[in-house]
């Protein structure tokens, strides 16, 4: 197996795509930029490139506001915020039709959402459990950058919209600007490779962080987390994604994707550049290698060769298509 080095390496071609321009401490980010860290059952890391490099959760932050509202709310979130996915972009003005929920935890009104289900009683005390939360996934004290959070509340116009509209239908209790302030926070916490691929890590390994031991949610809730990555995970590309890589996971604007492989590891990669639906460039090539090296698709065929029928005809394999 060719070291973590060697597999960074391989996709240092890959280029292409743009640093997201959404606040200025984001298209401040160094393209170049480039880290990736997997954690194994046993809580042993290896680590490649830029993977100390702090940067804001942004989306990646998903899956985590939803597993912290399924466990606050006692699995009730689930009645409050869709599954399916959507096709459309993270913060499409779109709420479900017939019920005027969100349409599932991984675009943005369904994160403003479960962002405001977790316990407190104020904006404040729900930011403190969310980052106390946070911090038990990763296995380390995380902290939000007040100054990205406060510009993510000034630019997000969109995430106001959904807030407004879910109020107008009844299914955000709180504020809307309270309720961006939370999410805004939330997407706001700093964190390098090495932390986000403990976080995936431990929805990997049902709920328990396989570094410090401690079970942060029910093996339950990390099943119910890891289904929704792997159907919503990154937007409107999440079908291209599972055949692809068929890892869950989850993109964002900072460039991060974190990965959660049931049972096998967790990893996070970080390059700024991102394609058209929000996903980095070069970490979505990086997971593609990953996959097919540790053999980690969750529709491949054990001991059999399971790369994409596409890679075995760029690698001349030969596959026949009629
Ligand atoms: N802060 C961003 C927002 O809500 C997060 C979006 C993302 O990473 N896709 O708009």
């Amino acid at each position: 197996m060719p070291s973590l080095d060697a597999l960074r390496a391989s996709v240092l071609s890959t280029r292409g795509g743009a640093v997201d321009d959404s606040i200025p401490q984001l298209a401040d980010a160094d393209p170049e930029l480039f880290g990736v860290a997997v954690v194994h059952p046993d809580g042993e890391m290896a680590a490649s490139g830029d993977a100390d490099h702090l940067f804001s959760i942004q989306s990646a932050v998903k899956p985590f506001l939803f597993a912290l509202a399924l466990a606050d709310t006692g699995g009730e979130a689930l009645d409050q915020v869709g599954i399916e996915p959507t096709g459309e972009a993270f913060d499409a003005l779109k709420l479900e039709s017939h019920t005027g929920r969100p349409p599932n935890p991984m675009v943005n009104a369904g994160a403003l959402l479960t962002a405001n289900l977790v316990d407190g009683d104020s904006g404040d005390a729900r930011s403190r459990r969310i980052t106390a939360g946070l911090s038990a996934f990763a296995g380390r004290d995380l902290d939000v950058d007040r100054e990205i959070s406060e510009s993510e509340q000034l630019h997000g116009d969109r995430n106001h919209a959904l807030a407004h509209l879910m109020r107008s239908e009844g299914t955000l209790d709180q504020t809307a600007d309270e309720a961006v302030a939370v999410y805004a926070r939330a997407c706001s916490v700093m964190v390098d490779a090495t932390a986000l691929a403990v976080m995936g890590a431990t929805l990997a390994f049902g709920g328990r962080n396989p570094v410090t031991g401690e079970q942060v949610v029910s093996v339950a809730i990390a099943r119910d987390v890891v289904s929704v990555m792997a159907t919503c995970g990154v937007y409107d590309g999440s079908g291209r994604w599972m055949r692809a890589v068929g890892v869950p996971a989850k993109s964002s604007v900072s460039g991060a994707i974190v990965l959660s492989a049931p049972n096998r590891l967790g990893a996070a990669i970080v390059s700024p550049p991102l394609d058209e639906l929000g996903t980095s460039v070069r970490g979505e090539a990086l997971s593609r290698v990953l996959s097919d090296e540790y053999g980690l698709h969750s529709f491949g065929f054990p001991g059999r060769p399971s790369r994409s029928a596409e890679a075995e005809t760029e690698v001349g394999v030969g596959v026949d298509r009629t």
